[in-house]
């Protein structure tokens, strides 16, 4: 195998010995490149890379930090057009999808380089005379990031700019489906100046580059982003490791879209339509179940069921195209598995479900929609990943809450209605981290926290200035002025 990219190991870029073809979902016949995998003790040397970098950008200025991350969000965002195909291309979701991600990793960068200059403390008076408080911020140290293929460059991006602003140095696992975007984005990181040993690329498994992160004493935190039982995983080494390792979880969703009877339809069937199914359904924040009063159930589930057949399904660089296909064959495998499921448990499937054919070999799958589903079904328990909804009936607005809420997840949840009474309540009760109201649950601002409740979730949120309450260390410092404690003058004293 001819390997056209490296590793990139304490400021070089490293031969590896192993590498994986990375293909295209659209046209299987077409292979994006062939990216090296490291091996354990090429992740070793990564960390220990990082280790040695470290007690040197954490004391670098904030303006030098500033002007990397500036330059890496500038130069993201001219080239989005060729970063957003090669994105397209290699994980499948449609150009503009693809661009649109792009642009947005570059704004990420560029917040957090305004970031780098904001970073601010607090100073108090002590209860104790003579006695100031002064309260810190300090990076963390090494912190290793395990990102999902499903964002490959949006998701890195909001991990490794928060941790080189406030003075961490990193070591990059990227999904093993998505090595072409992760690659692209570190060489700009690399090309913006980045000291040797600041950022490491490991492309590889998580077996086997994941593990040796978890494993490393070197590695002062892991922020992953993945599936429940990888993160349980990744919790479970932290946890038990020596030292203990700060943690961040962001895993799968189950995400409710109540529809109620006041709603506005054409909203609603666009927020579902949108919300289910744009990236082929393959985003942590999809409206997979959704929740609709009984009476617009049966018009909504018409309008929606009309509307999925006249999308374009086809290859996600062709124009025109509105889903692409699924990310491969296993994520195919699991899709059609459910859909088995739903209509073995007694779901009724009203639209889609059918494996389909373009002009090049690709995992085409049209949307599919379930209707009369019990929330106690697997179909509406269990995170699918892919372009599949169902549509649970309510009785009425509470009993929609109460089916949102009766799930292990708690990421995103929406409601759409034209009641002011109904949308307060559902914010105010809703057991999600994200909210929204007359919007799909997916699509989510960069200046403000993201993350979730319950099984989605784990340690603090991710983004905006929220972001460094993971990337940082509170210091709490007392200093004594030396002069004692004030005793004022009294009368005769002199
Ligand atoms: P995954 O759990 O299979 O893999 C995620 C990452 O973990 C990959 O880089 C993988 O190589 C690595 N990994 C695997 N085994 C490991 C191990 N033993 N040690 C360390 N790392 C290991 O997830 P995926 O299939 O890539 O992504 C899909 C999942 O991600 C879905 O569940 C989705 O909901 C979730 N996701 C969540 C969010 C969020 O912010 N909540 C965002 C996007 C995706």
């Amino acid at each position: 195998m001819n390997i056209q990219a490296k590793n990139f190991i304490g400021g070089e870029w490293v031969v590896a010995s192993e590498g994986a073809s990375d293909i295209n979902p659209s046209n299987t016949g077409d292979v994006v490149g062939e990216f090296a995998r490291a091996s354990a003790a090429e992740a070793e040397a990564a960390i220990a890379a990082a280790y040695d970098a470290f007690p040197a950008w954490s004391r670098s200025s904030i303006q030098l930090r500033h002007d990397i991350l500036k330059k890496v969000g500038d130069e993201i965002i001219a080239r989005k057009d060729e970063l957003g195909r090669l994105l397209s291309r290699e994980e499948g979701k449609t150009l503009p999808e693809g661009v649109g991600e792009v642009v947005r990793a570059g704004q990420i960068f560029q917040f957090f380089a305004g970031e780098c200059l904001r970073l601010a403390g607090d100073k108090l008076p002590s209860v104790r005379p003579g006695v100031e408080v002064e309260i810190t911020r300090e990076p963390v140290g090494v912190v290793g990031l395990i990102t999902p293929w499903n964002f490959p460059i949006a998701i890195p991006a909001w991990k490794i700019a928060p941790a080189l602003a406030y003075g961490n140095t990193v070591v990059f696992k990227p999904a093993e489906l998505v090595p072409a975007s992760a690659h692209a984005l570190s060489e700009i990181i690399i090309r913006a100046g980045v000291p040797e040993g600041v950022f490491n690329l490991v492309m590889g498994r998580g077996s086997v580059v994941g593990e040796a992160m978890l494993q490393s004493p070197k590695v002062s935190a892991i922020s992953f982003t993945g599936s429940v039982p990888t993160g349980r995983r990744v919790a479970q080494s932290c946890i038990t490791a020596d030292p203990m390792k700060k943690l961040q979880l962001e895993m799968g969703g189950k995400n409710p879209l109540v529809v109620l009877d006041d709603a506005d339809m054409s909203v609603a069937v666009e927020c579902a339509v949108n919300g289910a199914f744009f990236s082929t359904g393959q985003r942590c924040t999809a409206s997979s179940r959704i929740i609709v009063t009984e009476g617009i159930h049966d018009r909504f589930v018409q309008a929606v069921s009309e509307r999925l057949r006249t999308l374009v399904v086809d290859d996600a660089l062709k124009a025109g195209t509105q889903i692409g296909p699924v990310v491969d064959q296993n994520q195919l495998d699991q899709d059609l598995k459910y859909i088995r499921l739903g209509q073995e448990e007694g779901a009724k499937l009203v639209a889609g479900g059918e494996l389909l054919s373009r002009e090049t070999p690709g995992f085409y799958l049209a949307p599919a929609l379930f209707t009369e589903v019990d929330n106690k079904m697997r179909i509406a328990r269990e995170e699918i990943f892919g372009p599949v909804a169902t549509v649970t009936r309510a009785r009425d607005y509470d009993e929609a809450l109460e089916i949102a809420n009766d799930t292990p997840f708690g990421l995103s949840a929406g409601i759409c209605t034209t009641s002011l009474k109904y949308a307060g309540h559902f914010r105010r009760n809703v057991e999600a981290g994200m909210v929204m109201v007359n919007l799909p649950t997916a699509g989510v601002d960069y200046h403000v926290p993201f993350g979730g409740r319950k099984g989605s979730s784990y340690g603090p949120r991710e983004q905006g200035r929220y972001a460094q309450e993971f990337y940082t260390t509170v210091k709490t410092a007392y200093s004594f002025d030396g002069n004692g404690p004030y005793v004022p003058k009294t009368k005769g004293s002199e």
